[in-house]
């Protein structure tokens, strides 16, 4: 977005803000001053912060004006990643906060290792405590600040990742440095294994989560979740809305019920949301002063979750890995299908597609899908149709 259409876009938030029938009546509105009292909070484990039950997701965000929007409206905290944009999101989040009080507001990134298996999250030898702090470096250089409040180990899975000698070496001294706050882990898939070893582990002080009304293994979660609560640590959930849209045609989830279902869990310190409108972020405002799923909600609620549609939310439980003769990441080509098709991010889409390494037309040298999914997707297809997007120069995605 250039400079101007910015200042347009933020002048709007900021009328649309003020005027917003739906947004509490205690609310800040002046640039700079962001007033969180009256929103509900949170406690987020060991880190101290209370948290509005609502933070933002900002990989699909364009432009600084919804940042600032959120900011002024009293979120706190805002999640980046160094794959958002190739880096250009921590970017863009470091402009939208500049100038405000270092102190209120919290900024987490998740930052990808180097030697990092994304299908299995094991680490390689080529994984060093050196080669991940100057990832650290990288994102501190990107947002323009001289620290990070929150910076998360993704794709966390396994056990002997999260507890990785050199892994925890690296954030035992970032912190020491000053140049981390707190640490923590994201995880899409393999998320109880993952959290029941940081919280043995100690020294995770966070969790950003994939919880939503889809999850399969829901009672082994919860208990992982409380184990992680109970040893200090603050939980995070992400992907609530199981991909927004039910099918890649079909009508979307009813989000606050979605939304309001994860918060039910009392575990739940906040639910990152990826809104990028000040429509949204009204609405969302608005709907954590309530948490009480109203009628209409409850029966949105069954429908999205008990009628049997595999919707666009892949588990990440990996059982595909195993069935599929030519070995591909079946996991991350669905979440490439589902940020195409449900967040409607063509960009994210592309460079998550090219993290699959997909082969040109693979599936077309199987008459029949030998893949079972666990959700009852069906595989080939989907494959085929996202596999589309590889062909498109990425410069297209971004005008
Ligand atoms: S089996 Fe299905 S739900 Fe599980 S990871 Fe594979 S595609 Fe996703
Ligand atoms: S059609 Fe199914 S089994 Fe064949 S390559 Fe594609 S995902 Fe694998």
């Amino acid at each position: 977005m250039e400079n101007n259409d910015r200042r347009q876009f933020l002048k709007k938030s900021m009328i649309g803000l003020s005027g917003a029938a739906l947004m509490p009546t205690h609310l800040s509105l002046a640039a700079g001053k962001a007033d969180h009292s009256g929103l509900p909070t949170r406690l987020l484990g060991k880190t101290g912060i209370n948290t509005p039950l609502i933070s933002i997701g900002t990989g699909n965000v364009t432009g600084t004006g919804i940042v600032r929007a959120a900011y002024d409206a009293g979120v706190k905290l805002f999640f980046s990643a160094t794959y958002y944009g190739e880096g250009n999101n921590e970017i863009l989040v470091g402009e939208g906060l500049k100038g405000l009080p270092r102190d209120s507001y919290v900024i987490g990134t998740a930052a990808i290792p180097d030697g990092i298996d994304k299908r299995t999250g094991l680490l390689s030898s080529s994984f060093t405590a050196e080669s991940y702090l100057k990832k650290v470096e990288g994102s501190l250089t990107r947002f323009g600040l001289d620290y990070i409040d929150i910076v998360l180990f993704p794709f966390a899975a396994k056990k002997e990742t999260v507890q990785h000698e050199a892994v925890l070496k690296a954030f035992e001294t970032a912190k020491k440095q000053g140049k981390i706050r707190f640490v923590g882990i994201a995880s899409h898939g393999g998320t109880v294994e993952a959290l029941d070893a940081a919280a043995e582990a100690g020294i995770y002080d966070v969790a950003m989560i994939s919880y939503n009304y889809k999850i399969q293994n829901l009672e082994a979660l919860n208990g992982s979740i409380a184990n992680a609560v109970k040893a200090g640590m603050g939980i995070v959930a992400m992907k609530t809305t199981a991909g927004v849209f039910r099918d890649k045609s079909g009508p979307a989830v009813n989000t606050d019920a979605v939304i309001k279902w994860a918060l039910q869990n009392k575990n739940i310190s906040s639910v990152v949301s990826g809104m990028t409108t000040v429509d949204q972020l009204k609405k969302n405002l608005s709907m954590i002063n309530n948490l009480k799923l109203t009628d209409q909600e409850l029966k949105d609620l069954n429908l999205a979750g008990l009628n049997g549609e595999p919707t666009l939310y892949c588990q990440q439980c990996q059982k595909c890995l195993s069935q599929c003769p030519h070995n591909l990441d079946i996991p991350t080509v669905m979440r490439s299908y589902m940020y195409a098709y449900g967040y409607k991010n063509p960009e994210q889409a592309w460079h998550t597609l090219a993290e699959a390494g997909l082969a040109n037309r693979v599936c077309d040298q199987c008459d029949i899908c030998r893949v079972k999914c666990a959700s009852g997707f069906d595989v080939k297809a989907k494959i085929s149709d996202i596999a589309r997007l590889k062909d498109v120069p990425l410069d297209f995605l971004r005008v």
